[in-house]
């Protein structure tokens, strides 16, 4: 059984990866703000320094997998906050446990990005320029100087689905394999804050995918299991779109 890293493990869909993976028999080192077994904040250089060297020490630099579920909505207190957590605090905390995860065997992780990304993928952000550059204080600034949480969000997301996919080239040579969830609206406080949000619930009301409805935790869950298995052993740099459709019904002519 596999030692697993699961960030945003303390609630919605990171609680639920953790479920469906200590079911599976796995050990896991919950990583979260609190409550968790290494209690660290993404959003900062030192706090992921802090999960990093926490996590190793757990797993005794050895990993065989991580999931990277934290993040926050557009709901967060600052523009800032999204960009820290949702682009950095995964891309660090991946890079600063990537040789643990080599000195296990057939590494993998699994990033939890969003389809609100692939919405920019036709005319990116500058501010998702400035994440892909890695300069954390000129996307900062640019946060500073943003009032749209909804374009940092998508651009947040956008960004470190490309950082998965040029990761997963590296690292496919190495035999590691790095893919990407990209869920719709799924049933979380994350979503319920947005649905109650007065900037932001109608618009997020309206958006509804094909399929009527939105997701659960539990289906992305399973997507993770399935990309975590041998099942998937070729399967790398994927975007796997757990969204009842919403992807494919906004880029309709295009993949
Ligand atoms: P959630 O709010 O239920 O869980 C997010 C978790 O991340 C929380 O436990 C929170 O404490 C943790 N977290 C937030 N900031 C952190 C920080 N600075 N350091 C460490 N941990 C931190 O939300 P969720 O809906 O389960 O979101 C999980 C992931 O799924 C996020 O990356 C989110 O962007 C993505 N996502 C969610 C939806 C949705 O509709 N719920 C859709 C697409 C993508």
């Amino acid at each position: 059984m596999s030692t697993i890293a699961v960030t945003g493990a303390a609630s919605g869909i990171g609680a639920a990866v953790c479920q469906h993976l200590e079911a599976a028999g796995h050990t896991l080192i919950r990583v979260d703000l609190r409550n968790a077994d290494v209690n660290a904040d993404l959003s900062t250089a030192e706090g992921r320094q802090a999960a990093i060297a926490q996590t190793l020490e757990a797993c005794n630099n050895r990993l065989d997998a991580v999931v990277a579920c934290a993040g926050v909505g557009v709901t967060a207190p600052s523009i800032g906050l999204i960009l820290g957590v949702n682009y950095f605090g995964v891309t660090e905390y991946l890079d600063g446990l990537e040789d643990a995860l080599t000195a296990g065997c057939n590494g993998k992780a699994v990033i939890i990005g969003s389809v609100a990304g692939s919405h920019m993928v036709a005319t990116p952000h500058p501010m998702a320029a400035a994440m892909l550059e890695n300069d954390e204080a000129k996307a900062l600034q640019m946060a500073e100087q943003s009032e749209n949480p909804s374009a940092a969000y998508a651009a947040s997301k956008y960004a470190v689905t490309v950082y998965g996919r040029r990761k997963s080239v590296e690292w496919g040579k190495r035999g590691l394999r790095l893919n990407i969830i990209a869920p719709g609206a799924v049933e979380t406080p994350l979503h319920k804050a947005s649905l109650d949000d007065a900037r932001f619930g109608e618009a997020v009301k309206n958006f509804v995918a094909p399929m009527g409805r939105a997701g659960v935790p539990d289906e992305i869950a399973d997507g993770v299991g399935f990309l975590l298995s041998d099942k998937s052993a070729f399967v790398n740099g994927s975007v796997l779109f757990i969204d009842g459709g919403m992807d494919a019904m906004v880029r309709t002519n295009t993949f």
